[in-house]
């Protein structure tokens, strides 16, 4: 099942570490490898790419792009990716010239709903009911228990987007005739009471390192809020997403960060609902909480250096910042209140470099940490009214 390279080449600094994507991801990533002393090359089609910006090398090109791949993988010892969507193929042509992690094929998995469903199942972990639908045939015969459901794109979706609620057969037909009958899967829809994941990192060495769960809270299908509270990370359920992720990750042979997003039901049960294959908008408050931030573990996994400390120092949440803000109620562009957000305490602000605010875009995040979760909550609150980001929580 498994092929460690336990003799993997560690990567001293100096060494350049080549990224696949220039987002907020790459961003974060290029801070902390360079923290560490690497040099970092991003491959993105971008001018102004957020990671770009930053990287000692931006190779402005296509993540397809034959010769721009060459350059890449010619240069850098290692090469990862912090965009979901990036093309398997150019992993696997990268891994002709240098060491990939994760390794296309991982990838081509988890980009795959089905066949990431299907794993995540050999791993031992639940998962909704669904069906593999490939074509209307398949949606006639789908049992009946699958509604109402969700209908979801296999490939290509994220924020939501490639996904329908279904109520009945009917709706289903529509919604995939609408996706162009594109290969879906359909899921029963499960009565949520909370949305948790797990961050994690596994090593060229088969080391497994997790990070605490985050609870998480979604508005318009948009990561809003994390929460990783002192008092949940004793939780048993906690504990239990930390060796499903872990496991879910031997299963893939993957070696890189992880994400796995579970649902809990209200019925206490829970389940595994997919995986993303880089660092995650709901890791971001490792960068304030914890040893070792994600983005760090990223760079420490490609250099093959020992995984950091995973522990939070503290507990913290993570507000998103959405381009909405840069609109009053009257849709009249402002400034944020950087500086009444900056006097909070425990707050830290990580901005994206994006020069377009739009509505739904994610343009950076806050971290606050403090000594206990209420004092958390309390400084979360006054955050979220310096920047009139919605917050209700007791
Ligand atoms: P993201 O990029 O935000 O992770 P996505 O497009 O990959 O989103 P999912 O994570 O599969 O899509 O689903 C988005 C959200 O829809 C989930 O976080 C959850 O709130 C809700 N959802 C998805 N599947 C189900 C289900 N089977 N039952 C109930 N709610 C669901
Ligand atoms: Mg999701």
């Amino acid at each position: 099942m498994m092929t460690p390279m336990t003799d993997a080449a560690l990567l001293i600094p100096g060494s350049w570490l080549g990224m696949i994507g220039g987002g907020q991801l790459g961003r974060m990533f290029c801070h902390s490898a360079q923290s560490l002393g690497y040099k970092v090359a991003v491959l993105d089609p971008d001018t102004q790419s957020p990671a770009g910006a930053v990287a000692d090398l931006h190779i402005c090109a296509a993540y397809d792009d034959a010769q721009a791949l060459v350059r890449l993988g010619e240069l850098c010892q290692a090469v990862s990716t912090e965009f979901e969507n990036v093309p398997a193929q150019s992993l696997l042509t990268l891994a002709q010239y240098t060491r990939v992690t994760p390794s296309g094929d991982a990838v081509g998995i988890v980009q795959d709903r089905i066949r990431e469903k299907a794993f995540i199942s050999q791993a031992g972990v639940p998962v909704a009911p669904y069906a593999a639908i490939e074509s209307l045939d398949d949606l006639q015969a789908a049992d009946s228990a699958l509604f109402p459901g969700i209908l979801k794109t296999a490939r290509f979706g994220y924020d939501g987007k490639g996904q329908a609620r279904v109520a009945d057969r009917d709706q289903a037909l529509a919604a995939f005739k609408e996706f162009g009958s594109q290969a879906c899967v359909l899921e029963a829809l499960q009565p949520l009471k909370s949305e948790i994941s797990v961050v994690l990192a596994r090593g060229l060495d088969d080391q497994v390192k997790t990070f605490p769960c985050a609870r998480n809270e979604h508005r318009d299908g948009i990561l809003a809020v994390s929460t990783v509270s002192a008092q949940f990370q004793d939780d048993a359920m906690s504990e239990q997403a930390r060796q499903a992720a872990a496991a879910i990750a031997r299963t893939l042979d993957y070696v890189g960060v992880l994400c796995v997003e579970f649902f809990i039901l209200e019925d206490g049960r829970w389940l595994a609902n997919e995986v993303a294959p880089r660092p995650h908008n709901s890791g971001h408050y490792t960068m304030n909480a914890c040893v070792t931030s994600q983005f760090e573990q990223q760079a420490r996994v490609m250099a093959a250096l020992p995984l950091g400390d995973t522990q939070a120092l503290c507990p913290s949440m993570m507000l998103n910042i959405l381009g909405d803000i840069w609109f009053d109620a009257q849709g009249q562009m402002r400034e944020p209140d950087w500086a009444a957000l900056l006097a909070v305490p425990g707050v830290s602000l990580h901005l994206y470099g994006k020069t377009e605010a739009r509505a739904g875009r994610k343009m950076g995040h806050v971290n606050i940490v403090g000594e206990s979760d209420q004092q958390v909550r309390e400084r979360t609150a006054r955050a979220a009214t310096a920047l009139h980001i919605a917050f209700d929580h007791d």
